[in-house]
């Protein structure tokens, strides 16, 4: 092998090791009860709307509801921080982990989450629209998400 097939074969090994700790990062388990929301600061206790957001450096940030995680995302947005993934509860399941982005996430109207709007997240439309025959609501998307939250906590005036 000559010292550039060498160089070469040497970088593709650093870019596969960087792209499968890229792939890596996974949301942990919330300690329900103890582990305390990164955005409100309060307590996360219902096991059926832990959130997480990981950052790109790999950091995993705990929410106890997907309003807070919405907030938060927004937050770090404006700092221009990466977000590597965003992670809610299939509602009903706790520790079931859903990317936020392949999630149904409805916005409720019987059904109250822990900081009250009642965003709740499941795993499939078909899901999604039971919960909405159950609850009432409707599906919404995640960049509506944030516009519900932030009229919702008037985040725009506060900051
Ligand atoms: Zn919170």
């Amino acid at each position: 092998m000559s010292n550039r097939q060498m160089t070469a074969a040497f970088l593709m090994i650093l870019m596969t090791a960087a792209l499968i700790g890229c792939a890596g990062y996974a949301p942990e388990e919330i300690h329900y009860g103890t582990d305390q929301c990164d955005y409100c600061k309060m307590t996360i206790a219902d096991q059926s709307f832990g959130s997480e957001l990981i950052t790109q450096k790999g950091k995993v940030l705990k929410y106890d509801s997907i309003e807070c995680l919405a907030a938060a995302d927004m937050a770090l947005a404006s700092k221009s921080q990466d977000v590597h993934s965003r992670w809610v509860t299939d509602f009903g399941q706790p520790g079931q982990f859903l990317d936020a982005n392949k999630a149904w996430i409805v916005l409720a109207e019987r059904q109250k989450s822990p900081m009250g709007i009642g965003l709740v997240a499941v795993s499939s439309e078909e899901s999604a629209a039971k919960l909405v025959d159950d609850v009432g609501g409707r599906i919404v998307a995640w960049s509506e998400i944030k516009e519900i939250v932030t009229v919702a906590w008037k985040l725009e005036n506060s900051n």
